[in-house]
């Protein structure tokens, strides 16, 4: 079954035993697949926040000083 995000990584999850994904203890497969989901999460948050960078320069220096990351690439691009 593919695991339920809300429940592993929050430790809880609002549809409780009505929740179609699996509250399952995780073994190495369903573990391997709620990582892959965080991975996606976490992507899907930097490309919007290159969006908004590239939106706002003013945010921009805001962002690289939050993610910390400050190379001349970047600069360049925005
Ligand atoms: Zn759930």
């Amino acid at each position: 079954d593919w695991p339920c995000k809300y429940f592993h990584l929050k430790g809880q999850c609002n549809n409780g035993q009505m929740c179609k994904f699996s509250h399952a203890e995780l073994n190495e497969e369903t573990e391997a697949i709620v990582k892959k989901v965080v991975m996606m999460g976490k992507m899907m948050m930097m490309g919007k926040m290159m969006m908004m960078v590239r939106r706002r320069r003013r945010m921009a220096k805001m962002m690289m000083f939050v993610v910390n990351v400050c190379d001349d690439r970047w600069a360049d691009e925005i």
